[in-house]
């Protein structure tokens, strides 16, 4: 038995070391990266299904270490969650995708929704509200321009400081998407009450979509659902003129994927919205 619990800790311990060392050393660079502009915004389209014409934008964190090596959001963004780190973050991609938005409005995109996902721990911090209202006041832009991404679990929790925030944020004319959705498990009774406008169909569903099985997908249930329920639906994901077609013809107004556009940076993204209106 002995040996076989030492076999066990010398199995467990260089393991959880190296988590923690890869956690540090992701950490470090991340740190590093505020600071150097290693981080950066992408933005990727949104479009109204029935005429394809652009409505928004969402914008996605990128980082780009210095040895030129690409990290993506999934990896680094619960490891900055984890140290707090997500606040500044979070902020410097509303300030960056706020300053955008009021660049585009400006150069004839009149009009255009800015989405910025916003994490849990961001959200319930005290200072949330005024840090957001100070950017908003300093990019000029119109608060109803302006769209955050929510979880399933923020926009079902009935603590109530969250609340507040949302009763707020509504106040200030901000629109709220639940993204992601599908993925939690908000009941159908918590669903009639919550204060949020948008509903976002995770990939995971639009990926599985096919003509067969339309009826019954999760897909086609949100979509019903918005409708009963007076909220907007938008499906990301799309990849396939199929998937797109259908989701069109099941009454999803609007939708984001590769189809349409990738996440750019800003150059590529205004070569984007030439191109669309030529
Ligand atoms: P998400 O909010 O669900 O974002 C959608 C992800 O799907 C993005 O991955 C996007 O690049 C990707 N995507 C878009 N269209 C398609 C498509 O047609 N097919 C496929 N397969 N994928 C597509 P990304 O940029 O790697 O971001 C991953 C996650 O990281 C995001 O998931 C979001 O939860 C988080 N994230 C990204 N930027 C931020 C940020 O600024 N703040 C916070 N808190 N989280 C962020
Ligand atoms: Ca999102
Ligand atoms: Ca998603
Ligand atoms: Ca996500």
């Amino acid at each position: 038995a002995k040996s076989t619990q030492r076999g066990q800790l010398a199995w467990y311990t260089p393991e959880i070391s190296r988590q923690t060392h890869d956690r540090v050393t992701l950490l470090t660079g991340l740190r590093t990266a505020m600071r150097a502009e290693g981080l950066f915004v992408v933005y990727q389209p949104q479009i109204a299904l029935s005429d394809r014409r652009l409505i928004g934008l969402e914008a996605l964190v990128r980082w780009r270490t210095e040895s030129g090596e690409m990290i993506g959001p999934d990896r680094f963004i619960p490891v900055a969650e984890q140290s707090g780190l997500i606040r500044e973050i979070g902020f410097f991609v509303l300030r960056r995708a706020c300053s955008v938005l009021a660049l585009l409005h400006g150069e004839g995109c009149q009009g255009l929704r800015m989405a910025v996902n916003v994490s849990a721990i961001q959200f319930r911090h005290p200072a949330f509200l005024a840090e957001l209202r100070q950017i908003i006041g300093d990019s000029g832009i119109d608060p109803c321009c302006l769209e955050l991404e929510i979880t399933e679990s923020i926009a079902m929790e009935d603590a109530v400081y969250v609340r507040e925030t949302l009763d707020a944020l509504h106040g200030m004319g901000i629109q709220l998407a639940v993204d992601d959705f599908g993925t939690g498990y908000s009941s159908l009774a918590q669903l009639k009450g919550m204060a949020v406008d948008r509903l976002k169909i995770d990939k995971a569903f639009v990926c599985d979509l096919d003509e067969a099985g339309a009826d019954a997908s999760i897909a086609g249930v949100v979509i019903q659902l918005g409708q009963r329920l007076g909220k907007e639906v938008i499906a990301e994901g799309v990849e396939t003129e199929a998937q797109a077609d259908l989701l069109k013809r099941m009454g999803c107004p609007e939708a984001q994927g590769y189809l349409f556009g990738r996440p750019m940076p800003l150059d590529d993204l205004r070569a984007w919205i030439r191109r669309s209106r030529a």
